[in-house]
Parts: C-alpha cells; structure tokens; sequence
C-alpha cells in the first residue's frame, strides 16, 4: 500500500466514516457509483471492485462485462451532504479490464492518454471552466412550463435574492470537499447562475466538473428548487455554456506567453489556436454532444455559431481574454462552444489533441475576427474565410465519423459506441412531431 492509500485508510477511521462510494463516469458523462463498507476498501486499493460493465453505457461489450472499479487515492473527500456521524465519503476511479489493465472505454482514461501525448512533447494541461446552469421551480412533469426561481439578470444583485445565497450554500460545500471557486454571479438568463472553478490540471478539472454537478444538484434540492445543466432549456432564454480557458505549461512556465507576441501570445499558444480552429468542427459532436445542445450554438444568447478567433470578441469560438500586461504566466485561450452537458473527461481530450495537432503540424493562425461574426452577412464571413459549426447532431456526426483526430483521441470502443449512441438520439428525434410543427401547420393546412 501507498502513503496516499494509507492516509485514506487512516482518514476513514478518524473521520468515522461508514461508506466510501466509488465514483466513475460513463461514455455519455453520466456519474455512476457504488458503495463499499470501509472493510473492502484494501481489496479495492490491491484489485479494484468487480461489476458489471455491460450495464454502464460504453463501457463494456456484453462479451467481456467484467470490469473493476479502482479507486484514486488523491481524491479522496468526505461528502459533507451526508452530514459528520457515520459518514459518507468518495473517491474517484479508474476503471480497469478484468486483466488489471486501464480499461480503453473509460472516459477517464481516454483524458489521460491525451495528457500522456502532451507529456511527451513537454507539456501539462490546465483548464479552468466557466460552467452555467438555470435553477427552476420543481416541477414533476419536464413538459410543464419552466418557472425559474426569479426573473433577475447578467450579474443582477438582488436583494434577498434566492441565487446568491444558492451560490454561497454551493461554493461552501464545493470549497470544503477541496474545489476552489474563482467566481460566480447570476447570468443573463432567468434564474441562470454561473460558477467558475480555479484554474487547475485538466484531470482534476474533470474530476471537480463531475463533483460541481452533483454538488449544484444536491444543494438545490436542499433548497427547494431543480438545477439543470440542459443546454438550451427555453427559445426564450440564453443557453447554458461551459466555456473553458485552456493553456499549456511547460515546467513553471505558460507556454502561450511571449512578451512579444500580439496580446503576448507565443507561436506555439497561435498554433494551438488554428489546432483548435481547424478541427472544431470534427470535435463539436464530443464538445456539444445533445440534439438540444445545437439549439443552444444556433439560438442567440451569445453562443458561438461560427468558427473564428479574436481578442475580447464575445462572437468567436475562441477568444484570448485580456489580462494584465505583468501577468504573462496568466495567458490563456477560452474555447466557447462547449456546453454543460459535456463530459468533460471526452471533451479535455478532443480539445487538447485538436490544440497539439496545431503545434505538431506547425498550422498557421488565420486573421483574427475583429467583427461581430452573427452580423455579418453569409458571403462576408465566406469571403473572410469564417466557416460555421455543425448545424445540428447530425452534422455533427457526418464531421465526426471522419476525423482520425477524434478516432484517435476517444481510440476505438469509445469512439464507436459514442457514435452508435448518438445516432440513435437523432434517430429518435427526427421521427418526433413537435409543437412547433403543430402551430406553424395545423391551423391553416
Ligand atoms: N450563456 C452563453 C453561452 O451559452 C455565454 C454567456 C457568456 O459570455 O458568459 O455560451
Ligand atoms: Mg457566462
Ligand atoms: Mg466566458
């Protein structure tokens, strides 16, 4: 046993700790767990906890469901939801074939092979998400009409206001189980929030996104309301993004930084920017992976339709935000398409390997959009060279089915299964006879 294991070990005891749940995530993002009685846990260190695979979405094909759930022991966090007297705490896992081997269809261990290859070339990843969501009055029925728990607006403070003391409520909890917050404040739509965590490795960084969900779950239903992380819930309101801000370090230093360089970005930051540029259509299925996600990048509400870069441009799908001038070590790109609905282990791994290809291959960063890319006209963003993401799942898909990058990076179980699986989402779909049909149509056809 490690020091790490052995300090979990000596922890639950201390801590009166009754259950550990072991957490992983399926292909779709979606948080599994289960829970083992502390006396299990050394076995698990050793082996890991056998279950069924072929019941987790992605992970396993029937033929081969045995799977094993191993815990990390770096993240190990008491739940404080659970309350102090015999309580629950959690650990993350990797998921291993019944050989002890990393299992390949495990959305974790698709994100660290992605670091791996950026190790090799001399680098770390670090994220730092901006994730936005609606709280809503409860409501049983998902077709009643959505009531959000107040009508304010883009860092509104509302006195008395239900959002900031959900925010503080949900900052606590997130800051005790380790996961520092930078900001938070209401967000343009009704009843929408955003919440943004520090800047750290992107492994952690998915980790405390999985965390966050659950956390923002919990607490409004402490509070008395539903939290959703729906990409588009209403026509009517802005969508909820997850825009994250991307930057390599190579040691101690920010590889984007050079003082010379426009907005003191260095070639290799401008070469991870065109990467980005040139391959986000083919990652957009992973980044945006619902029907409803493309209601969000095609219905207004600042989400990015096209695909453009620019300094402070809230229209381009990547922008380099300001900073201050003695703060090089802080440069850093945002790439805005990416939604709350992602999993975050999948898209950390698309977006860096599409952001390396650019430094690999050397690419060229196009001009930067310095206008406002909705208000130009088709043929002005033709002739600037400014192309548009996919239209819908479907298009994302045909993209997708042909990129070797996106093979590559989700390697092939992943990569089939996602497919096979959002297919079938569009399938399903495109056969529905929605409400929108019905008023356009029936009462003059
Ligand atoms: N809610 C917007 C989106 O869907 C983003 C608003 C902002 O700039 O923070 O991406
Ligand atoms: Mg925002
Ligand atoms: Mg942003």
């Amino acid at each position: 046993m490690d020091r790490q294991q052995e300090y979990v070990l000596r922890a639950i005891e201390e801590r009166d700790i009754r259950f550990i749940r072991l957490w992983f995530t399926d292909v779709l993002g979606v948080l599994k767990s289960v829970a083992i009685a502390p006396a299990e846990l050394e076995g698990a260190f050793a082996e890991g906890i056998g279950f069924d695979g072929s019941s987790i979405e992605g992970l396993a094909r029937v033929y081969e469901a045995d799977m094993l759930a191993k815990p990390d022991p770096s993240t190990f966090q008491v739940l404080p939801w659970r309350g102090d007297q015999h309580g629950v705490a959690r650990m993350f896992c990797d998921i291993l074939t019944p050989d002890g081997e990393p299992a390949r269809s495990d959305p974790r261990n698709v994100l660290k092979r992605s670091l791996a290859r950026a190790a090799d070339a001399g680098f770390t990843f670090y994220t730092h998400p901006e994730i936005e969501f609606y709280l809503l009055e409860p409501q049983l029925d998902p077709l009643a009409p959505l009531v959000p728990v107040d009508r304010a607006g883009y860092f509104d403070h509302v006195a008395r206001g239900t959002t900031h003391d959900f925010r503080r409520a949900a900052i606590g909890v997130l800051e005790s189980m380790g996961i520092s917050v930078e900001y938070s404040h209401h967000e343009a739509g009704p009843g929408q929030n955003e919440i943004d965590l520090r800047y750290a490795d992107s492994l952690s960084t998915a980790d405390n996104i999985m965390t966050f969900r659950t956390v923002v779950k919990e607490v409004a239903l402490q509070q008395g309301y539903h939290a959703t992380f729906m990409p588009k819930p209403s026509i009517d309101w802005p969508g909820s993004g997850m825009h994250t801000h991307l930057s390599l370090f190579e040691g101690d230093s920010n590889a984007f930084y050079d003082p010379a360089g426009q907005y003191q970005l260095s070639s290799t930051g401008r070469s991870f920017i065109a990467g980005l540029l040139r391959h986000a259509a083919e990652i957009t299925a992973v980044t945006n992976q619902h029907v409803n996600s493309y209601k969000r990048l095609w219905g207004g509400g600042e989400a990015p339709s096209y695909v453009s870069w620019g300094h402070n441009n809230r229209s381009a799908l990547v922008r380099v935000p300001m900073h201050k001038p003695d703060k090089g070590q802080s440069v850093r790109v945002e790439y805005r398409a990416l939604d709350s609905a992602a999993n975050p282990y999948l898209a950390y791994a698309v977006l860096l390997a599409a952001g390396l290809k650019g430094i690999e291959e050397g690419y060229e960063l196009p001009e930067e959009a310095e206008d406002n890319v909705w208000g130009l006209s088709d043929s002005e963003r033709r002739a600037l060279g400014i192309p548009a993401l996919p239209g819908s799942l479907q298009h994302a898909l045909e993209i997708m089915e042909s990129s070797e990058l996106v093979a590559e990076t989700l390697g092939e179980d992943v990569f089939e299964f996602f497919v096979r699986n959002k297919h079938q989402e569009w399938t399903e779909y495109r056969s529905q006879v929605t409400p929108f049909e019905r008023a356009r149509l029936l009462p003059g056809i």
